[in-house]
């Protein structure tokens, strides 16, 4: 298939290209290489990583903005995709409250011109990265240890930041497009990735490196909000099979997680261990915007997409250190 993947120059999407070209797919990717959330050099990085691996013939990289129609509508006339896997996005959720606008510009506005685009320019198929804050986590209370795991079908009425009401906003809009258009899409709700190239402001990469260079690490709350942990190779696979079955005519969501969840504070615990060094903990109050708890329920995606993540949190650390240390460390 030829996949246009907005994107590509990300954590997630850069992961995803050089798959997808492994996997025998012509990759035409998309970034603007925005520096809101970490700095754009890193991205510039993680495509200088992809134009040494990958070949011209099967890899291209576009510099624009997805919230810019003409040029989006530019590159999807000239490269005529069979499927757009959409990852392009701000993400974050602390951010987000910050700069809601810069959000709904990127994540509302972008992804209804990637929508009309698939309309207009006749792309029957999209995959939409979606996200687990995004679902009703907000409402949880008591023994987190008991929470029920979370449905595609649960209602999502309360997203609980700017950032995740913008990712329930693009599955409804991609469920419109579906009703009225016929567009097969499919969207992903990714709970918590890591590993290597993982992005500079998420907790496992900013906690190593502080540990690391012996700073203090800010924990907002008393170390019992739980998250579940999903290994970038787990997500990936997830993507690539979604890009591959995704039906015309069909909306489905689909959770992508690791299924087991992990307190703040083993996570912290599992990190020194791999550092191998102690964390000097700046305790803080929790943030508002922030869930409880996420924790995917990935029977659906294990019966549609055959997703079976394998990698444990403890095991994956271990290879996001590996990585760290070898590309980051000095
Ligand atoms: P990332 O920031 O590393 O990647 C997103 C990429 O999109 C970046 O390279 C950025 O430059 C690009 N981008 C942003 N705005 C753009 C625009 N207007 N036009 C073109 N490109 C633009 O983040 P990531 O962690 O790789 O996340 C990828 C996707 O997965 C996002 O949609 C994110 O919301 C979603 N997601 C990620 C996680 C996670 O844990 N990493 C969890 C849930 C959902």
């Amino acid at each position: 298939m030829k996949i246009l993947l907005t994107g590509a120059a990300g954590f997630i999407g850069s992961h995803c290209a050089q798959h997808m070209v492994a996997a025998g797919h012509d990759v035409v990717g998309v970034d603007s290489f925005d520096g809101y959330l970490y700095p754009s050099e890193v991205k510039r990085e993680n495509a200088a990583v992809l134009a040494k691996h990958l070949s011209a013939d099967r890899f291209r990289l576009h510099e624009a903005d997805i919230a810019d129609e003409t040029a989006v509508n530019g590159l999807v006339a000239a490269a005529r995709p069979d499927v757009i896997c959409h990852l392009a996005a701000l993400a974050g959720v602390r951010p987000s409250l910050a700069e809601p606008l810069r959000y709904t510009r990127a994540n509302v506005h972008g992804t209804t011109v990637i929508l009309e685009a698939c309309r207009r320019l006749a792309v029957p198929r999209l995959v939409f990265a979606s996200s687990s804050s995004g679902d009703g986590a907000k409402a949880v209370e008591g023994d987190l240890t008991q929470v029920v795991a979370f449905r595609e079908d649960d209602p999502c009425l309360e997203p609980a930041s700017p950032y995740a009401a913008t990712k329930r906003a693009g599955e409804l809009l991609c469920s419109t497009y579906r009703d009225l258009f016929g567009l097969g899409i499919s969207a992903l709700r990714f709970f918590t990735v890591y590993g290597p190239r993982q992005r500079p402001d998420m907790a496992i990469h900013k906690f190593a490196a502080a540990i690391h260079a012996g700073r203090a690490i800010p924990v907002f709350g008393d170390g019992t909000t739980r998250r579940d942990y999903t290994f970038i190779d787990d997500i990936v696979a997830g993507v690539i099979a979604s890009c591959e079955r995704v039906t015309p005519g069909r909306f489905e969501v689909y959770n992508l997680g690791g299924t087991v969840t992990t307190s703040l504070s083993e996570l912290i615990a599992i990190i020194e261990e791999a550092v191998g060094k102690p964390a000097v903990i700046d305790r803080q109050p929790l943030q508002p915007g922030d869930v409880p708890i996420t924790y995917a329920d990935v029977s659906k995606a294990a019966r549609d997409l055959g997703y079976a993540p394998t990698t444990s949190v403890r095991d994956g650390v271990a290879r996001f250190w590996a990585w760290y240390r070898e590309h980051r460390a000095s």
